[in-house]
């Protein structure tokens, strides 16, 4: 079943953390300490609607924001990251859980600076405890995936957005289908 799907947007050649402070990144392996640190004016180089930073983090458009609000899509944060308000880091603060095991999540080497695990991959997402696809919203994975600066939660949607993303012609955005554990019966009649 799928039940969900992820989120990539196309490059805008632009580096997240360019200006990030001193602190914001660990000094031993690059990995984002600091959840609430937002660029004041990203470099955005290529115009998508849902675009991706070389580290990362998913920046959509204005219309793409407006968008969202007209299908009633709640609980995320779009936290402006150019001078004129035009594009938006969507930081969602739902979590859909991930099945580590089923998704063939691996997790690199622990830092020995900030104690963090310095990268983790996964295979192929899939869900667990979702005994039917998730329809409306954007969520976040509750586990995090990237290597270094570029180590970040996964952007979830539901099917019905998926759907919105593509009717509404919104550029830049590339869906993968995430599945969901099958769920085993709870009770076994033996014939
Ligand atoms: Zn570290």
């Amino acid at each position: 079943m799928i039940a969900a799907y992820l989120l990539i947007g196309a490059d805008c050649g632009a580096r997240f953390f360019n200006d990030a402070p001193p602190g914001v990144l660990c000094n031993g392996c690059r990995v984002c300490l600091q959840d609430d640190y937002v660029p004041r004016n990203l470099a955005i180089m290529k115009k998508y609607d849902i675009s991706c930073t070389y580290d990362n983090r998913t920046i959509v458009s204005r219309r793409a924001v407006h968008a969202f609000n007209e299908y009633g899509i709640s609980d995320i944060a779009f936290i402006p990251v150019t001078n004129r308000e035009e594009y938006y880091f969507l930081k969602p603060s739902r979590q859909l859980v991930i099945d580590e095991f089923a998704s063939g999540v691996k997790h690199g080497e622990q830092c020995q600076s900030c104690g963090l695990r310095v990268g983790s991959i996964f295979d192929s997402l899939v869900l667990r405890d979702a005994l039917f696809p998730i329809t409306d919203g954007i969520f976040r994975s509750d586990c995090m995936f990237g290597h270094n600066e570029g180590k970040t939660f996964a952007v979830l949607v539901g099917t019905h957005t998926r759907s919105a993303i593509i009717k509404e012609g919104l550029t830049g955005a590339t869906l993968f289908p995430v599945m969901a554990q099958q769920s085993k019966p709870a009770f076994r009649h033996n014939a």
